[in-house]
């Protein structure tokens, strides 16, 4: 794992993305495969007894979805074209779960006409539902956890139920004639307090427990979601600390004999191994004495950095000019005065930094692509390649 912005661009890695990336047009998003590839054995390295079930929203290139079906990966899924994705690649629906709470009736039955068995869910209403147009399918409930504040980009409010509400969905589930399968959760994405698992793993421990001594039905299956780390400016640790940490969390509570462990990475998988490039399009200052210029991209909040919103993620930027360094205030090409992407947070870059230039944005392989716009001030999607 790369952990300072300096060790990026001395990186075979960059040099592969960058001597690809000055033949193409900005903005773009380049993800080198063997970096991915890196990525998912270290992941299955610190993992050995859990089963990865890929968040495909991360990033759909084909290339990465073809390298997961070649592993023995498998796919969380969100919607009917997410699906439909996988199908196309011939992955079977064994390999698969649905794993949105929030579906359509008709949408599950497309699911379990393709052989989907997995499904996650959250509400009564929901389980019904699934009763009906999924029968006999394995159910896992997802429950709420805590960890929004020390997550980048928190997920944790949406989605997932208390406790006694999932243990009233395990009984439903049953009675449904579903299978009450498992318990799911997700601490938030880029989380970086490991103790946030802790609590998790304690939680799904008293439903597990309590349905089989109260109710005699046993569960599972333990899904730990995402939110394993990626490098951005803020830091985190090494992947194998989350591992050994959260291996000791499950082994306290589950004994030796773990239940069946899923995990669905995004992220940590596929942030690393991208880099999106863009061209500084305008320098500027507001007034004759500021400190600091505004430096606009041809990429921006709409292009595929939205997870700068509220400056939650912070990536490591480089730019090839040297010199004296200022600090700037970096947005957007479009028309909307919400593309502006760090303000607060005051990335330093050369004085002699000018409209051509390119920046190179590091650990972006992940939720750029799919958060683009398609023609908002008709700029096209962010073009992305694999290399
Ligand atoms: C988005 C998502 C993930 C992936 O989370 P990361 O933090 O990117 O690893 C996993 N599971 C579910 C249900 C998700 O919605």
């Amino acid at each position: 794992m790369i952990s300072k912005p300096e060790d990026y661009y001395r990186s075979d890695a960059f040099q592969r993305i960058k001597s690809f990336a000055d033949k193409q047009e900005t903005p773009c998003v380049i993800v080198d495969t063997q970096t991915f590839s890196r990525q998912l054995d270290e992941l299955m390295e610190n993992f050995p007894f859990a089963k990865v079930y890929y968040a495909i929203k991360a990033n759909p290139a084909v290339e990465l979805l073809t390298i997961l079906r070649d592993r023995g990966c498998n796919f969380d899924v969100a919607s009917r074209y997410e699906l439909d994705k996988v199908l196309a690649l011939g992955v079977t629906g064994d390999r698969i779960s649905y794993g949105n709470t929030i579906k359509k009736a008709a949408d599950i039955r497309y699911f379990y006409e393709n052989g989907v068995r997995l499904f996650a869910t959250d509400s009564e209403a929901d389980l019904r539902v699934l009763a009906k147009a999924a029968p006999g399918s394995k159910v896992f409930i997802r429950i709420l956890t805590e960890g929004s504040q020390t997550a980048d980009w928190p997920l944790s409010r949406k989605f997932g139920c208390q406790t006694d509400m999932a243990m009233d969905l395990c009984l439903l589930a049953r009675d449904l004639g579903l299978v009450p399968y498992g318990v799911s959760f997700h601490v938030g994405s880029q989380q970086r307090d490991i103790g946030a698992w802790d609590s998790a793993i304690a939680k799904v421990k008293v439903i597990f427990e309590r349905m089989l001594e109260e109710d005699g039905i046993q569960l599972k299956m333990i899904n730990l979601g995402g939110g394993f780390p990626a490098n951005y400016i803020s830091r985190t640790n090494e992947l194998h600390t989350y591992a050994e940490e959260i291996t000791r969390y499950l082994h306290e509570d589950f004994g030796d004999d773990l239940p069946e462990i899923i995990l669905e990475p995004g992220r940590s998988l596929v942030a690393n191994a991208g880099i999106l490039v863009s061209e500084v399009v305008l320098v500027s200052r507001k007034d004759r004495n500021s400190l600091h210029r505004w430096v606009f991209t041809d990429v921006g909040k709409f292009g595929g950095l939205i997870e700068t919103m509220d400056e939650s993620i912070k990536y490591p930027l480089y730019v090839e000019k040297l010199g004296e360094l200022e600090e700037v205030v970096l947005a957007g090409p479009t028309c909307d005065s919400a593309d502006i992407l760090y303000e607060d947070y005051k990335y330093a870059l050369p004085l002699n930094l000018a409209a051509g230039d390119r920046i190179y944005w590091f650990s972006t392989g992940a939720y750029t692509t799919t958060y683009s716009a398609i023609e908002f001030n008709g700029f096209p999607p962010l073009k992305s390649f694999c290399i």
